[in-house]
C-alpha cells in the first residue's frame, strides 16, 4: 500500500511542489504550522528516520542541504526551524520521511 507521499511522488496527488531533483521533493503541507511550512522528502521509501541504513547517509545529507536551499531561495536562511518526528508517540502520522521546514514566525522552546 502507498503512502500519501509516494502518490505525491507518483503525481497520483497533487501538492504545491516548491523543489523536485533526483533524490527528494518538497512541496507546501497542507495544514501549515506556520506561514511557511513546507516538507522535504526523499523519492526513496523510508519509512522513518530511525529506518534508515548505513547506505542512506549521503542522502540524509542530500535532505539537510535540500532545507539549507530551499530557505536560502525563500530568504529565510537566518530563521527557519527544521522537525522530523520519528514515531507515532513523536506526532508522525504520514510513515514516509520527511522533514518539516518552518518559517515565518516565532518559536518557542522547548517545543510541544
Ligand atoms: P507528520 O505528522 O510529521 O507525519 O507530518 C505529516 C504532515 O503531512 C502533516 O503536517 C500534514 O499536514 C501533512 N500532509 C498531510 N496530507 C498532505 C497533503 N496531501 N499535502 C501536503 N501535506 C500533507
Amino acid at each position: 500500500m502507498s503512502t500519501l507521499f509516494k502518490k505525491i511522488i507518483d503525481g497520483e496527488i497533487l501538492a504545491d511542489i516548491v523543489h523536485e531533483d533526483d533524490n527528494c521533493l518538497a512541496f507546501k503541507d497542507i495544514a501549515p504550522q506556520a506561514p511557511i511550512h513546507i516538507l522535504i522528502i526523499p523519492k526513496k521509501e523510508i519509512p522513518m528516520l530511525s529506518d534508515a541504513a548505513e547506505e542512506d547517509q549521503k542522502l540524509l545529507g542530500i535532505l539537510l542541504f535540500t532545507a539549507n536551499k530551499i530557505a536560502k531561495k525563500l530568504s529565510i536562511e537566518d530563521n527557519f526551524r527544521l522537525v522530523i518526528n520519528n514515531g507515532a508517540k513523536a506526532g508522525q502520522s504520514v510513515f514516509h520521511l520527511h522533514l518539516h521546514l518552518l518559517s515565518g514566525r516565532p518559536f518557542s522552546w522547548p517545543p510541544g
